[in-house]
């Protein structure tokens, strides 16, 4: 027999978004239940922790090679994240008519969003810096949401912080489980229950068997490629469309005196709105050893010797995740001429940086690290983040109405508090 659970509000995931809405709508006292299919990680911050827990272990692709990142894990990709804390999409959110301008201040506040002290940067970043500002460019320190008094600096935040120095969804998950929410781990979500065209509960799936979870309101909150994909197996066809993924591209070069070991990645960065933002950036030898190709890097690019940055751009959204998971990405010659015109400058900063000029070089293959848009405002839910289905709800990546280009958690938090207040209020319309 199918067992049941039965609760006021279910959310599905508990990344950046599900961790939100959980700990809002439980501080002002509604049932929740979390679903997520990961598990609680403990141990971070190593080479096989990051293939533990990344999706398809760092391998997930588009058909046309694009590696898309992801984790499955409670707290989501924020657990990987960089610590970066831009905003981005409020005007585009706030044409919509949804002003975030105050939740965003209290995702500010929360996550102590701050530019980390010069102790953090590496003498490598601090020459790019300089060779920015020579170059006429204008760097700007990024804001984090790492605590410069726990960070030890070991540069792999995006394995996860062994030392609990970055704010990760966790954290709200954690506030959420003292409020009463009922988290259920290794438990995922199948499709959405329905009755006379309304929500009522989620069926999933854990290591006993099925289980229905019946609720009055439903959120998803899986991300931008698990979101659409549990959409159309409810029935809602036009889910899963209108994919960006903000992908990006890293250009190292060799230097014989500086590198960017002893500091974090991205603690500044160069922007051309609409066009690209170039952060200093060194992958974590994990990957350079695993993708197809990149193992003689590690030869050519010691780390000791590598200054490196990442271009990341606002790609146009034409891709697709279908429902069988299988997800298509073509990078247009729009895409191409972004990441050349950010990556010539790159070049020259990294050159100017004291790089040797021959030694310059961009990897591949390009990655996207923040798949959304598959269940656009406006094309699968509308100003109130609900699908055509009622009391469905979607609230991730997934709704974004254009690819940020941006680190998008502020934004996602920002928007998950809109919606918590507006679901606690019964406040169902624009
Ligand atoms: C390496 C890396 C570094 C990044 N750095 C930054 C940064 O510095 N700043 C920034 O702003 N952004 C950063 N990002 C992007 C950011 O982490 C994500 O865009 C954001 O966390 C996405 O939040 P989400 O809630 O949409 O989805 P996620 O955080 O991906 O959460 C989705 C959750 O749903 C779960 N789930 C999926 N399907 C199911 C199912 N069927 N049933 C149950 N559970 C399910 C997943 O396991 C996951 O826990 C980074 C991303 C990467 C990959």
């Amino acid at each position: 027999m199918t067992r049941t659970v039965e609760t006021e509000i279910v959310i599905v995931g508990s990344g950046t978004a599900g961790a939100t809405l959980a700990k809002e709508l439980s501080a002002a006292g509604k049932k929740v239940a979390l679903l997520e299919k990961g598990k609680r990680e403990i141990r971070l911050g190593r080479m096989r922790d990051g293939l533990r827990f990344y999706e398809k272990h760092t391998f997930l692709k588009s058909k046309e090679g694009t590696i898309l990142y992801g984790t499955s894990m409670v707290g989501g990709t924020s657990v990987v994240a960089s610590g970066n804390a831009l905003r981005c999409q409020q005007k585009e959110l706030a044409d919509l008519g949804i002003d975030l301008e105050k939740d965003f201040l209290e995702a500010e506040q929360e996550l102590k969003a701050a530019p980390l002290p010069d102790k953090c940067i590496s003498q490598g970043v601090i020459k790019l810096l300089q060779s920015a500002r020579s170059l006429g460019l204008e760097p700007k320190r990024v804001p984090k949401f790492i605590d410069p008094n726990k960070c030890k600096v070991c540069g792999y935040c995006v394995l996860g912080c062994r030392y609990n120095a970055k704010w990760s969804a966790v954290n709200y998950v954690d506030r959420a489980l003292k409020n009463g929410a009922l988290l259920m781990t290794g438990t995922r979500a199948v499709k959405v229950l329905t009755a006379n065209g309304r929500a009522n509960g989620v069926e999933a799936v854990d290591s006993k068997g099925p289980l229905k979870i019946l609720a009055d309101i439903v959120i998803l909150s899986a991300g931008g490629i698990h979101t659409p994909i549990i959409l159309q197996r409810s029935g809602v066809d036009k889910a899963g469309k209108k994919m960006f993924c903000d992908p990006f591209i890293t250009t190292y070069g060799i230097s014989r005196d500086t590198n960017q070991t002893k500091g974090i990645n991205a603690p500044m960065y160069i922007i051309k709105p609409g066009r690209f933002i170039a952060f200093p950036f060194i992958d974590p030898p994990v990957q350079f050893t695993l993708y197809n190709g990149w193992k003689p890097l590690l030869g050519q690019f010691p780390r000791m010797k590598a200054l490196g940055m990442m271009v990341k751009i606002a790609d146009e959204p034409i891709g697709k995740v279908n429902a069988n998971g299988s997800i298509e990405k073509p990078i247009t010659s729009k895409d191409k001429d972004k990441f050349k015109e950010g990556n010539k400058i790159v070049k020259e900063l990294l050159i100017k940086a004291g790089a040797n000029p021959k030694s310059v070089s961009t990897i591949r293959p390009i990655r996207g690290p923040h798949p959304g848009g598959t269940a656009a405002i406006g094309e699968v839910v509308n100003k109130n983040l609900e699908t055509e289905i009622k009391n469905l709800f979607v609230c991730d990546n997934s709704v974004f109405p254009s690819a940020p280009g941006l680190p998008p958690i502020l934004t996602i938090i920002a928007l998950s508090k809109w919606l918590s207040k507006r679901l606690i209020a019964n406040q169902r319309t624009i």
